[in-house]
């Protein structure tokens, strides 16, 4: 079955009330046969529901649809994309470890790359997703991931997924790529080298700015990485469930391990209505990203025009650096698009004058959005974090939504004049 078929029927199963939406099953845990049957379960003989911090019908939707929208082989559900970021992350390192993170990525995954994995004893290294060969030299005993994002947030950075996913395979790295901005049907990374693949749901998944989520989804290449020296935690016993070997009794091993030791002890699941609101979403992605990604080239070739805009950003602009790799690697772009105006003062004043647009820090939302980062998500950063992250003090970042685009160009001229 093709995709827009898969986002709407995969993994539900009528039963005698024949409902046609996937009911929410709100419930906390889930009545045992027999202490017998309970032991079996959790000692992990039987599968079934235990309890909905490890799993539920639910969210098993959810996750079958997405797991299989990006060619994935299983998936987890996570209470928010930064859960997503830091399961993905803490499931391959420990203390003394390191990752090496792309230069160009959203400002929360960098703070807790540098700032609070280090605080864990995990050291984060940069590289140019356009300069893969740094790779080889970066790469130690001690590196457990690579984490790259699909579309950057906010530098719209397209990486050069072969030249990364080659080094990687040859080197024996997990690839993690957020793929958030791109979602599934913009670029499929598994199937160009990633071994997993994480998303904040909270965007163009969920759709339109109602639920927090976050999901995890493992691709058929990141068990044979996991299985090598670099990896004890997949192939030595786990004597918090009688001494497991995931990668002998998974064939999903990343999110086995993510649901049955991450999710367990740190908890951060996904409620089942939220992801209830995630099927609806996705649902109807692919007719959304493409009017997301038709508006967005479209208001960035508007914004190309303008004078007083020192730079236009969107992966699609012919001149724009990421064009080869968009071109190369990309269905849709997203509707992500970023400009750059000569000061801190005057990107504050097109942010303040705009009326369709709002002022909110988000993206993905069905409607427009305008953010200022220096002045709100990457505000933490210092000013050569910023250099590093592609964020310019005057750089406008607008999250195009579904409204008809003449009116956003109209409110666009009004904000700029
Ligand atoms: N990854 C990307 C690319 C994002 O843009 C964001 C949030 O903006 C996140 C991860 C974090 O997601 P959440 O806000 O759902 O925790």
């Amino acid at each position: 079955m093709k995709d827009a078929t898969l986002a709407l029927h995969l993994g539900y199963e009528k039963d005698n009330q024949k409902a046609m939406q996937v009911p929410i099953y709100m419930t906390t845990a889930y009545e045992y046969e027999s202490t017998e049957h309970a032991a079996r379960l959790f000692n992990l003989e039987e599968t079934g529901n235990i309890y909905t911090r490890l799993d539920n019908p639910t969210t098993r939707v959810f996750e079958k649809r997405i797991a299989a929208l990006e060619r994935g082989i299983g998936a987890v559900a996570t209470a928010s994309g930064m859960a997503a970021v830091f399961y993905s992350l803490t499931n391959l390192v420990q203390s003394g470890d390191n990752i090496i993170i792309s230069n160009k990525l959203y400002g929360g995954s960098i703070t807790l790359s540098t700032h609070t994995l280090n605080k864990f004893g995990i050291k984060a290294k940069f590289f140019d997703v356009h300069n893969p060969e740094m790779l080889e030299d970066m790469i130690d005993e001690g590196t457990k991931a690579i984490l790259i994002e699909s579309v950057s947030n906010p530098a719209l950075a397209v990486p050069d997924f072969e030249g990364i996913g080659e080094i990687a395979k040859k080197r024996g790295i997990i690839l993690i790529c957020d793929n958030t901005i791109a979602t599934p049907y913009g670029v499929k990374p598994l199937t160009l080298g990633c071994d997993i693949v994480l998303h904040s749901s909270s965007k163009y998944i969920v759709g339109n700015g109602s639920a927090i989520g976050g999901v995890i989804i493992e691709g058929k290449s990141a068990k044979e990485k996991l299985s090598s020296y670099r990896y004890p935690q997949f192939n030595e016993p786990d004597e918090s469930y009688h001494g497991l070997v995931y990668n002998k009794k998974f064939e999903t091993p990343f999110t086995a391990r993510a649901r049955l030791a991450l999710l367990r002890d740190f908890g951060a699941v996904m409620s089942p209505f939220n992801a209830w609101l995630m099927i609806l979403g996705l649902e109807h992605l692919y007719l959304r990203i493409k009017a997301h990604s038709e508006n967005a080239l479209e208001i960035a070739k508007f914004l190309k025009s303008q004078k007083n805009i020192k730079k236009v950003n969107y992966p699609f602009l012919e001149d724009d650096i990421n064009y080869k790799y968009a071109k190369k690697y990309l269905k849709y772009a997203g509707g992500i698009v970023s400009f750059v105006v000569e000061s801190f003062e005057k990107a504050k004043n097109i942010a303040n004058s705009l009326e369709i647009f709002s002022l909110v820090t988000n993206i993905g939302d069905s409607k427009s959005i305008v953010t200022h980062p220096a002045s709100t998500t990457h505000q933490q950063l210092n000013k050569e974090e910023l250099i590093k992250a592609g964020v310019d003090e005057g750089l406008i970042r607008l999250s195009i939504g579904l409204e008809d685009v003449e009116d956003l160009i109209n409110d666009l001229k009004k904000a700029l004049n």
